[in-house]
């Protein structure tokens, strides 16, 4: 068998990618690269102080509560 890995980008740090890139990892095989433009993984659901040109950011108060935890 070859040892050959794929060599994959994710471009984008969000939930997608987040989920993209994991799911990557858990199959194996496959050389990935998560690409954030900004310092913090998360997209949408990352909260930011500083606003950031084209990404959005939840509240500071908003609570995210969810059953999943992902290594990246
Ligand atoms: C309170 C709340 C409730 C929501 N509810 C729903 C819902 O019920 N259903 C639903 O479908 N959606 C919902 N949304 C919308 C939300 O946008 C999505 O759920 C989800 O966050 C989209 O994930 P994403 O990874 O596609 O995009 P994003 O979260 O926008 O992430 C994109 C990432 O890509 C990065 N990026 C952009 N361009 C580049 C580049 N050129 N190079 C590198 N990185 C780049 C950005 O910095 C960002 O981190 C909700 C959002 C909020 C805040």
């Amino acid at each position: 068998m070859s040892s050959f890995k794929k060599k994959i980008a994710v471009l984008g740090g969000g939930f997608a990618g987040i989920a993209a890139t994991a799911s990557l990892k858990e199959e194996g095989g496959f050389d990935v690269i998560c690409f954030e433009k900004t310092s913090k993984y998360g997209g949408t659901w990352c909260y930011r102080e500083e606003s950031e040109e084209g990404v959005p950011s939840i509240m500071p108060t908003t609570i995210i509560n969810h059953s999943k935890e992902m290594e990246l």
